[in-house]
């Protein structure tokens, strides 16, 4: 791996990222001035046409109007069909045909052909088609662009999501500062799972940190004293302390819009259908127009009837009701779902919620609200009291992001305790941490952790449904802390809607059998399984998937993230660490299990829109291109009707995909 400079990652990236971001930006104001000025010309181009005047009964032709219609329509085809002509270059070159093309061509041909009309050729002219084709073109780009645009937004809401604070160390005290308030120079602790808050040096401690969405590099990359890392990688299992060297938007923001920039660039499954589709679809146009012009001429009819059949078949072969049926409905749920708290970062995921059989809850912070209050705690030593084993505790597990730890500090700070200064803490997720206290090996977690040690768990450890903690100097067994959690108001209503639905509720924690099971009972889940570490949640999932199973993981923690990268669909819990949200595929912004039933609801909804909209926007085609042939005696349709059959296939499809708002809001 090279090692360039994390400033220089950081501000190409930035200006990727603004590139992308303003290109779109561009365009999608480029779409509208140009609809907007073609609509207007559309206006005395409809008024003058022979066909509209005889629909409205009404004659205001004079000499040589045709010449005034011919002028409107350079303006129209050059003005308002420039991109389509640039996208026909663009398509050629790489040789990918597709809807670019098929419009220039059929905009060309009848362009072409009516004004050789204007000019004493036989037949009559299609040029209020042709304007209102422009016209139809340009609204469906600029609506797609803003659609992309309207994701965009959606993600870098995303951002706003992730803790925008960090640890600040001044004076030997750590406190909780905004990011903006880092200057280079300054001291920070970076816990685990945490984003690192700006380009910095470690000077103490050690960890492995995620850097792939700056860097590429999957694999995460161990750091101690002495290395740079950069500003928005993901710390793993150690905390670290560093001092920063590069502040701001620079380092923090630049990945989380190169995020926003890869979700703008994703298309979902069912958008690759349509554009394949509408590749397929470019193809048999383009045969069926210029066939339909080969037949109609090897049979003697004059190059007038046959070019006009030509273009009738392209307009009406032209998909570009396929183009706007996918994005509108995408643009749709994305900003519904944003409203309803749902973060969507992997759009096929999304749609794909509508197959989940079932979902995975992981325990701690997810169902249940981390609230982690210490409710008692033993010593189990002669010499240490109480107050020894909360301090040691709370004092080890400082660098740690848990509830546990949170729970700890609260009690401490309570209690006035002075905690004495931790240093070379590790965390092993799902087990617990270590870190040197006094000069002592502090060791904290649950029962997990004395199994792998191998030290006995004390007698007479019936904790009830209450979390429970052991804290070894060593292998010493020293005391133990308990705590109480409060489960979510709307687990249980969440999980009786999935069941509800056929969809199997489990239990996954790293948290101990009793409590497990206690938790299960109260919600009523299916199944439950108890201290499982990290890897073994991901198995557990694999195993499920293997069996058939559709598998949705909801999870909050640094243990969770194998198993969301794992699961068919990951879901976060937005209060929860940076990697769950970074891994998962959707995030839950209010912390709500409840909102999952509202995903599957809306992921369902949208691909059902979606697929809806595929066939309004294909199947008319199927029907129409026959009679625009005029091969079906007596059925043979204007171009007029043509573009009026496609333009209503489109505002069919407009309308097919704000009906998502009532789906979704009933
Ligand atoms: P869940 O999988 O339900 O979210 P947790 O994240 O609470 O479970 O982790 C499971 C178990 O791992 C905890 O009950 C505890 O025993 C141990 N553990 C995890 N993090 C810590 C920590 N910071 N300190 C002590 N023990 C921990
Ligand atoms: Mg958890």
């Amino acid at each position: 791996m090279d090692h360039q400079h994390p400033d220089k990652k950081a501000s190409r990236h930035d200006h990727e990222k603004h590139d992308h971001q303003t290109h779109h930006r561009h365009m999608m104001k480029d779409f509208k001035r140009r609809f907007w000025v073609s609509l207007g010309l559309t206006i005395p181009v409809l008024l003058l046409s022979p066909m509209i005047q005889s629909w409205l009964n009404l004659d205001w032709s004079f000499k040589g109007d045709n010449y005034v219609l011919f002028a409107l329509s350079v303006v129209i085809y050059f003005y308002g069909g420039w991109p389509f002509l640039k996208g026909l270059k663009e398509e050629l070159s790489d040789r990918s045909p597709g809807m670019m093309t098929l419009i220039a061509v059929a905009l060309t041909a009848a362009f072409v052909y009516s004004s050789a009309v204007v000019f004493g050729l036989e037949g009559k002219t299609f040029f209020w088609e042709l304007a209102t084709l422009v016209d139809v073109m340009l609204i469906g780009h600029w609506f797609e662009m803003r659609s992309v645009l309207g994701a965009g937004k959606a993600l870098e809401a995303l951002a706003d999501l992730m803790p925008g604070e960090a640890w600040l160390i001044e004076e030997g005290e750590t406190r909780k500062v905004e990011i903006d308030h880092l200057k280079k120079g300054h001291k920070v602790l970076i816990k685990p799972g945490e984003k690192v808050p700006a380009d910095a040096r470690i000077f103490e401690g050690k960890s492995s940190f995620n850097e792939s969405m700056l860097t590429g590099e999957s694999k995460p990359v161990s750091k101690s004293a002495g290395d740079e890392i950069i500003g928005g990688s993901i710390n793993g299992n150690g905390a670290v302390k560093a001092e920063i060297l590069q502040t701001g938007e620079d380092s923090y923001l630049s990945q989380v819009i190169g995020m926003v920039k890869e979700a703008q660039g994703q298309k979902s499954k069912t958008q690759r259908l349509a554009d394949r589709a509408a590749f397929w679809l470019t193809i048999i146009a383009l045969v069926a127009g210029f066939g339909t012009f080969a037949i109609w001429m090897f049979m003697g009819r004059d190059l007038a009837f046959s070019l006009e059949r030509m273009v009738t078949v392209m307009v009406i072969c032209c998909p570009h009701a396929l183009g706007l049926a996918i994005p509108l409905v995408a643009s749709i749920s994305t900003s519904l779902s944003a409203k309803n708290g749902l973060l969507i970062r992997n759009r096929t995921a999304f749609e794909g919620a509508r197959n989940i059989t079932t979902i995975v809850f992981d325990k701690t912070g997810t169902l249940t609200k981390g609230t982690h209050a210490v409710t008692s705690v033993e010593s189990y030593k002669e010499g240490i009291s109480e107050e020894d084993v909360l301090i040691y505790a709370a004092s080890a597990e400082s660098g740690s992001e848990h509830h546990i730890a949170k729970g700890l500090s609260a009690k401490a700070k309570e209690k006035e305790l002075k905690l004495p200064e931790s240093s070379d803490f590790e965390y092993e997720s799902g087990v617990g941490v270590q870190a040197k206290v006094n000069d002592k090996l502090v060791r904290v977690g649950g029962f997990v952790l004395l199994e792998k040690l191998g030290v006995d768990a004390p007698e007479d450890q019936d904790t009830g449904a209450e979390t429970r903690i052991f804290v070894l100097f060593d292998k010493d067994l020293i005391g133990s802390v308990t705590f109480a959690d409060e489960i979510r108001e709307s687990s249980a209503q969440a999980i009786k809607t999935l069941q509800q639905q056929d969809i199997k509720c489990k239990l996954l924690t790293g948290d101990n059998e009793k409590v497990a099971a206690a938790v299960a009972k109260e919600l009523g889940m299916d199944d439950f399984m108890a201290e499982v570490l990290p890897e073994q949640k991901q198995e557990k999932i694999k195993e499920l998937q293997a069996g058939g199973e559709v598998v949705a993981m909801t999870g909050d923690g640094v243990n969770d993230a194998p198993a969301l990268a794992q699961a068919d669909i990951g879901i976060a819990i937005g209060s929860g660490t940076d990697v769950a949200a970074e891994t998962a595929d959707i995030v839950l912004v209010n912390s709500d299990p409840k909102d999952i039933a509202n995903l599957l609801l809306f992921g369902r909804a949208t691909y059902r829109k979606m697929v809806q909209n595929l066939w309004w926007a294909t199947g008319y085609n199927a029907v129409a291109m026959p009679l625009a042939t005029g091969f079906v005696p007596g059925l043979m349709i204007s171009p007029a009707v043509g573009a009026a059959l496609m333009s209503l296939s489109t505002i069919v499809c407009a309308l097919n995909a704000q009906l998502l708002r009532r789906v979704v809001r009933d």
